[in-house]
């Protein structure tokens, strides 16, 4: 059984040499616990505020110990009387080829026509994430427009198909042309920019966006953020659900703060956490899941094989390698 640790805290952008693989005999379940089998493991930004030593909303992971994430995985043995050997599962587990769990963390999911990955994407947590920060927080009404940075990952892209589904138009920000070309083509956004080649932002946006911004997305923040923000109209909504353009930075960005934009539109920016809607996943699943299975919400994956290059897989997310959802492979 291999497992991978974090074994010291990165400053920047992680290096291999902050993990490490440990080989272990495969964990015996005790009595009221299950023994599973990893199929996919998700790599995700948030990790990486995990992985500092500050307190913030999830505890820091320890140092030395596994490191635990979004897993799917299959029961191979059970002695827990709610999970029965051959159950697919999918819960918070360990980067590892097997999991030992007392059933709390972990729920059956439904093998059928949808894939059972969908569970760690736009039927998991990045899904439920677009869901209710973009319908509760930004509230899109119908002719308005919607901007969504980070747009062609995992929360980012059914972030802009929701808000097509509410009958905005809908501008994507994303780091590649085939990204934005995917947008565009298979998921009916209206426009996109690519930031990374674009020479000027806010003009770039504003050619996006004749209407202005009355909704913004953000998962990345920085310079993005700014540019988008010199153009949100009266009353805009801001959806603070990501920073990622912060998260290898060494020193706190001290750029100006973005207030005086808020100030002058009298726009609202708020904060949250997907787990603020914990109460309302049903609800949120129930009607990703209609979508889904009607055609009106599609999603991607990207897949990488094997436990090995789950670290690789994680340093990616910071380099744009993903479009879609980022899984690793472990077992079948
Ligand atoms: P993604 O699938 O979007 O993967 C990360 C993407 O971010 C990359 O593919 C890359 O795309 C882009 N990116 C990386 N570095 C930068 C940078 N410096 N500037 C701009 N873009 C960058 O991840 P998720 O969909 O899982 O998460 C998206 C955001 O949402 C993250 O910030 C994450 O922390 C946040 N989040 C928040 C949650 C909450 O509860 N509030 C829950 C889940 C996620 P590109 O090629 O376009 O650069």
């Amino acid at each position: 059984n291999r497992s991978i640790y974090l074994v010291s805290r990165p400053e920047g952008m992680p290096e291999k040499s902050n993990f490490k693989t440990v080989e272990s005999p495969v964990p015996q379940p005790a009595e009221g616990e299950v023994l599973v089998q990893t199929m996919y493991l998700s790599v995700d930004p948030y990790m990486r505020g995990r992985m500092r030593d500050v307190k913030s909303y999830v505890p820091p992971f320890p140092l030395n110990e596994v490191i635990v994430g979004g897993v799917v995985g299959r029961v191979v043995e059970s002695k827990n009387p709610n999970f029965a050997k051959g159950d697919i599962i999918a819960g918070m587990l360990g980067w590892s080829d097997y999991s030992i769990s007392n059933g709390k963390n972990i729920k059956k999911i439904e093998t059928g026509a949808i894939p059972v990955t969908h569970a760690l994407g736009i039927l998991g947590m990045p899904g439920l994430t677009a869901y209710f920060g973009l319908l509760e927080i930004g509230k899109p009404k119908e002719g308005e427009t919607v901007v969504v940075s980070g747009a062609a990952g995992a929360v980012g892209m059914v972030v802009g198909q929701i808000a097509k589904l509410k009958g905005c138009r809908v501008v994507g920000i994303a780091g590649t042309d085939e990204k934005n070309e995917y947008l565009r083509s298979e998921l009916g956004f209206d426009a996109t920019v690519n930031y990374k080649t674009t020479t000027n932002m806010r003009q770039s946006l504003a050619e996006a966006c004749p209407n202005g911004i009355d909704v913004y997305f953000d998962n990345v923040g920085g310079e993005i953020t700014d540019a988008v923000l010199t153009l949100i109209n009266y009353q805009a909504r801001i959806v603070i659900c990501g920073q990622i353009s912060a998260y290898n930075m060494e020193k706190p960005d001290l750029r100006p703060n973005p207030f005086t934009q808020l100030l002058i539109k009298s726009a609202m920016a708020k904060g949250f956490i997907a787990s603020d809607f914990a109460n309302r996943n049903q609800e949120g699943l129930a009607q990703l899941t209609e979508w889904v299975t009607q055609g009106k919400l599609k999603f991607k994956e990207n897949v990488v094989e094997g436990l090995e290059n789950t670290v690789e897989a994680f340093l990616g997310l910071f380099r744009g390698e993903n479009l879609g959802k980022q899984l690793v492979k472990v077992h079948d």
